[in-house]
């Protein structure tokens, strides 16, 4: 069995620095501790456990690690189940309820929920969110001169600069919250909105959509709120940008291929 442990936003790893394996679970569980079942992981069975908060987790020589700097540790594929199960474990934990009627809720399938009292059934919800590459050049310009629109947000974890992203809103389709994004933090239009990666973002429970566009017009104002500086940049003289993990670093490297 593959066991994927969480202490909150912690995963727990072997001491190789990879999901631990071992027919029982290599913490303490009180009897009949529910677990999250996932899909078979390398041909083995899998689970999620969230730690019960009194647990001991010195047992079994496990290290802790923050599930976002595992991606470093991790294979891509252990990272991405990693993601999976604490996305669910995350969604069993907001949903005991029904948001309907109150009643308790009790497992239909291993990814669904049902209603004790009136039936409503219930499926982790994803929160989607556009991401969008920028980029300007003049019509005569050289192709090394072409500049991407970076700013650094207040939200962000680090000194880096990212991209503009932003949460889809009810009624909207993607390229509609794009636009709305973009006007909104920057002041400029965009167009040629092109579809390039996605990626599922676990913390706690979103998916993020990576496009890029080309401006189209208005001048560079920054949302005070939300962005502290940005500006545009040529490949030759980028700041510090975000960690490989991110969606946001996949398409600027996807940007700095294209030269
Ligand atoms: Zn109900």
């Amino acid at each position: 069995m593959r066991w994927f442990i969480f202490d909150k936003g912690d995963i727990l790893l072997a001491p190789d620095g990879h999901i631990p394996a071992s027919p029982e679970c290599p913490i303490p569980l009180p009897p009949h501790f529910p677990l999250q079942p996932l899909p078979d992981f390398d041909n083995e069975p899998a689970c999620a456990v969230q730690a019960p908060a009194d647990t001991d987790l010195t047992t079994g020589n496990l290290r802790k690690e923050p599930l976002r700097s595992s991606f470093y540790l991790l294979t891509p594929a252990e990272y991405r189940m990693a993601g999976k199960a604490r996305e669910l474990l995350y969604w069993d934990s907001t949903s005991r309820f029904c948001s309907k009627c109150g009643a308790p809720m009790r497992r239909a399938t291993d990814i669904s929920k049902c209603c004790t009292a009136c039936g409503r059934e219930a499926w982790p919800a994803l929160s989607i969110a556009i991401i969008v590459l920028i980029r300007r050049i003049a019509p005569s310009a050289q192709k090394e001169d072409e500049e991407v629109l970076l700013v650094h947000a207040r939200n962000f974890a680090g000194n880096f600069h990212g991209l503009i992203a932003g949460f889809v809103e009810t009624g909207e389709n993607l390229e509609e919250c794009l636009q709305r994004e973009v006007m909104e933090e920057t002041g400029l239009r965009v167009k040629n909105i092109t579809y390039k990666a996605s990626q599922p973002w676990p913390y706690p429970s979103g998916l993020m959509v990576g496009f890029f566009a080309e401006y189209a017009g208005g001048d560079l104002h920054l949302q005070d709120e939300e962005l502290t500086c940005g500006g545009w940049f040529t490949r030759s003289n980028l700041p510090e940008i975000p960690g490989k993990m991110s969606l946001a670093r996949q398409l600027i490297d996807m940007w700095m291929l294209e030269a």
